[in-house]
C-alpha cells in the first residue's frame, strides 16, 4: 500500500495538556508518526512524499478568519509581551452580541474549543503539511490506487470548520472527503478512533453528499463529552446523513465488530463512490488514554471487515498514542484491509 508522509511534522511538538487540571506533556508527539513510520516501511509499504496541494483544500473546509488565526497566531502572541511560550486559551465565549474578537487572547478563545490544541512556532506548518498529506492520499486514490494511507500528524477530526481542538487544527479528514467528492460523486467518512469525530460531524452536519458515521466511546464518560451521541443524526438536508454508534468504555473486539457489521450495512445503503477512514488507534486495549479495548488482532479483524465495502478507500490517521504497540496496530489494520482488497 503506498502511504503518503512529510518529516514536516516535526515543527509541532506541543508541550502543555491540561488533564483533570493538571498541565501535562502532551501525547500528541512527533515520536507517534516515528512508530508508524517505521512499522509500514518494516512491513513493506512504499512510503512517497507528500505534495504541496496548495491552500484550495484547506479554504474548502475552513473559514478564512480562522485560517488567518492559525497561521498568524504563535507571532502575534508573542508580540504580546510576558506571554508562553505557545498559544492557550483562557477564555471560551458564548460567541454572543460581541462579535469577532479584536485581541489575539480573545481569537484564541474564540478558536480553541479546548486546551488540548497550543500554538507553537511550527504549528502552522505541520497543520498544512498534513493537510496536504491527506490530499496526496486521496489523489492516489483518485488516479487509481484502490486504497491509500495517510500518515498525517497532527490528526484533524476534532477540527471544526474555524475551532481547534483535541489535539486537531486542520481536518484532514474532512479535506480529503471534499477532494474526494467531485470525483467520486458521494464520499462516506468512517471514523473508528476511539474519540468521536466531532468536527467532522460538524462540518457535514447539514450536508447529504458525506455520509459520517462514527464508533467510539461513550462521551457520557469520554471526549468530546458534549457530542457524539446517537441522537446527533444531521440536519435539514443533511438529516439521516450522520450515524453516531456510542459504546461502553472498555469495549472489546466481538461487540465492536457487531457494531461494525451494522455500520457497514448503513454506508452500502448509501453507495457512496469512495470512503475515507478517519483511523484512530487508540481505542486499543493499550493506549494510554483507555477508552475501548481493542486488540492488535481486532485491528486487523476491522480493517478486514471496512475492506469488505469494496470501494475506492483513502485511511487517514487520526489519534492512536505512545505503546509498544502502536505500530504494530497500523500494521495490523493495514494487513486486514489488503487481505480483502
Ligand atoms: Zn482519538
Amino acid at each position: 500500500m503506498k502511504v503518503a508522509y512529510s518529516d514536516a511534522h516535526r515543527t509541532h511538538d506541543p508541550q502543555s495538556f491540561l488533564v483533570r487540571g493538571r498541565m501535562q506533556r502532551s501525547a500528541e508527539q512527533p515520536a507517534r508518526a516515528d512508530h508508524l513510520l517505521q512499522a509500514v516501511e518494516a512491513a513493506g509499504h512504499r512510503v512517497v512524499e507528500a505534495e504541496d496541494f496548495g491552500s484550495g483544500p484547506r479554504t474548502a473546509i475552513h473559514t478564512p478568519e480562522y485560517l488567518d488565526f492559525l497561521e498568524t497566531a504563535h507571532e502575534r502572541w508573542q508580540s504580546l509581551g510576558d506571554a508562553s511560550p505557545e498559544v492557550l486559551p483562557n477564555i471560551h465565549p458564548m460567541r454572543e452580541g460581541g462579535g469577532y474578537p479584536q485581541s489575539i487572547v480573545g481569537r484564541a478563545g474564540y478558536h480553541m474549543a479546548d486546551t488540548a490544541c497550543p500554538i507553537g512556532p511550527g504549528t502552522w506548518s505541520a497543520a498544512v503539511q498534513a493537510a496536504h498529506t491527506a490530499c496526496h492520499a486521496a489523489q492516489l486514490v483518485a488516479d487509481g490506487e484502490h486504497v491509500a494511507y495517510a500518515l498525517c500528524r497532527p490528526p484533524g477530526h476534532h477540527a471544526y470548520a474555524d475551532k481547534a481542538g483535541g489535539f486537531c487544527y486542520l481536518n484532514n479528514t474532512a479535506i480529503a472527503a471534499q477532494w474526494l467528492l467531485p470525483r467520486f460523486g458521494r464520499v462516506a467518512i468512517l471514523d473508528v478512533d476511539v474519540h468521536h469525530g466531532n468536527g467532522t460531524q460538524d462540518i457535514f452536519y447539514w450536508r447529504a453528499d458525506v455520509l459520517h458515521l462514527s464508533l467510539h466511546a461513550d462521551p457520557a464518560q469520554f471526549y468530546p463529552f458534549f457530542a457524539g451521541y446517537a441522537h446527533e443524526r444531521g440536519a435539514g438536508a443533511g438529516l439521516g446523513y450522520n450515524l453516531n454508534v456510542p459504546l461502553p468504555i472498555g469495549t472489546s473486539d466481538a461487540a465492536y465488530l457487531r457494531e461494525l457489521k451494522r455500520v457497514v450495512a448503513f454506508i452500502k445503503v448509501f453507495t457512496p463512490g469512495a470512503l475515507v477512514v478517519a483511523l484512530g488507534l487508540d481505542a486499543y486495549e493499550g493506549d494510554p488514554l483507555k477508552g475501548l479495548a481493542i486488540t492488535t488482532a481486532g485491528f486487523g479483524a476491522i480493517g478486514a471487515a471496512i475492506a469488505r465495502i469494496g470501494i475506492p478507500t483513502v485511511l487517514v490517521q487520526e489519534g492512536g498514542y505512545l505503546s509498544p504497540e502502536l505500530g504494530g496496530n497500523l500494521v495490523s489494520f493495514l494487513q486486514g484491509f489488503e487481505s480483502v482488497a
